[in-house]
């Protein structure tokens, strides 16, 4: 594939990363839990309001850490959308769950609320909202659904690392939250997650998962005066190598924050013509909520017309791209007794929806500029 001259993503250094990887790499101790691990964790604890933070591999391994923690097994059900990255959905296969699909709301993209109350029954034990784009699923709802039923919520906020829902941070609400650090994802380290454990009764567990299920923290701060295996667990801790250069990226959470606030903004004000004219819908975020700003999409009126606009901007050297192929129409996702057309939102939406390019260092003008051949390719006067 060539180089696109206006890619759809591209991972930036911010700010001090190697100069903390070289201080990482200095102090001799670049496996997990070291001293950057200590400094990322910290922010998302006392900045971000998580009861525990533990940096992982990736958000993958987070949610992974998520299933254990919840004590899932086989005959247990699993809610979550379709709609989402296969990770949300593997985790929970992998103890042996089912995973059962809701439809989402038009308007977000995210798990619809009442969907998912009636979707609740003697097998349910987790509830799992993916925050779309960075935007909060209706958590109020959502939490009210978990504690009527003595459900767990795990919060898969891969995509909102600062996004809020009435002022509380997206990954600190349920009782888990998990967030992604991949090269696609707002704030990176190539590969990378966080596991936010907002209960204190589970984050010893939370450690021991972590460590291939031993005691070695309790060790290592002197509550035990052995180290066993008690559980079971993984390699899920990010090397402190790793940690260092995303604690560079998060000193500048805010600078990112704002600069993907002003794109999309700048996104959604020139494209509002067209969404006036009825050529595209543009995405809604409720006033309740802050974005986490994740990505800007356009819904198309058919698959067909986001199929040409795709290649109607690739001639042009831009990159614009789409997902998620749902979940229970892929073939690994047939035998949870999935059937096309049983969620009708998502199976027509998937499919119209288009993620423009946007990332940490996109000049506002690249944005204008490809609004410039949206507008062409619909034969739109630019205003
Ligand atoms: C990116 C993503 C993941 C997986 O993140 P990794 O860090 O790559 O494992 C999970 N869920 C959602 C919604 C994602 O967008």
């Amino acid at each position: 594939m060539s180089r696109s001259r206006i890619p759809f993503n591209k991972p930036a250094v911010v700010g001090d990363e190697f100069a903390y990887m070289a201080q990482s790499i200095a102090s001799g101790r670049i496996s997990a839990d070291g001293g950057f691990t200590a400094k990322c964790q910290s922010i998302l604890e006392k900045d971000f309001g998580a009861r525990k933070a533990i940096l992982t591999v990736s958000c993958t391994a987070a949610l992974e850490m998520a299933a254990i923690l919840s004590r899932v097994g086989p005959g247990d059900e699993v809610i979550m959308p379709a709609f989402t990255f296969v990770s949300t959905a593997n985790a929970f296969v992998l103890r042996g769950a089912r995973p059962v699909f809701v439809d989402v709301r038009p308007d977000t993209m995210n798990m619809d609320e009442r969907l998912v109350a009636q979707a609740v029954n003697a097998r349910t034990r987790v509830i799992v909202p993916v925050h779309y784009a960075g935007v909060a699923c209706e958590m109020d709802a959502l939490m009210a659904t978990a504690a009527a039923h003595d459900l767990l919520v795990v919060e898969d906020a891969a995509h909102a690392v600062s996004g809020d829902y009435k002022g509380r941070r997206l990954g600190t609400i349920g009782d888990f939250g998990t967030y992604s650090f991949h090269e696609t994802k707002n704030v990176t380290s190539g590969e990378g997650g966080a596991l936010l454990v907002n209960r204190a009764d589970l984050v010893d567990r939370a450690e021991i998962v972590r460590d291939k299920g031993t005691n070695r923290r309790q060790f290592q701060l002197g509550q035990v005066d052995k180290y066993a295996w008690v559980d079971i667990g993984s390699s899920y801790g990010m090397a402190d190598i790793l940690a260092a250069y995303l604690y560079g990226q998060l000193e500048k959470r805010d600078e990112i924050a704002a600069h993907r606030a002003a794109l999309y903004e700048r996104y959604i004000s020139r494209l509002t013509p067209l969404a006036t004219r009825g050529d595209l819908e543009l995405p809604h975020i409720p006033a309740h909520c802050q974005s986490g700003h994740h990505m800007t999409y356009i819904t198309l009126a058919d698959r067909t017309t986001r199929d040409r606009l795709i290649d109607h901007l690739a001639a042009q050297g831009i990159q614009a791209v789409f997902h998620y192929m749902p979940l229970h129409t892929s073939p690994f996702g047939e035998q949870f007794g999935c059937r096309p057309g049983m969620l009708p939102v998502t199976e027509d939406r998937a499919y119209r929806l288009l993620r423009l390019p946007f990332f940490n260092q996109m000049p506002l003008e690249s944005a204008d500029e490809v609004v410039r051949h949206v507008f062409d390719f619909f034969g739109a006067p630019l205003p």
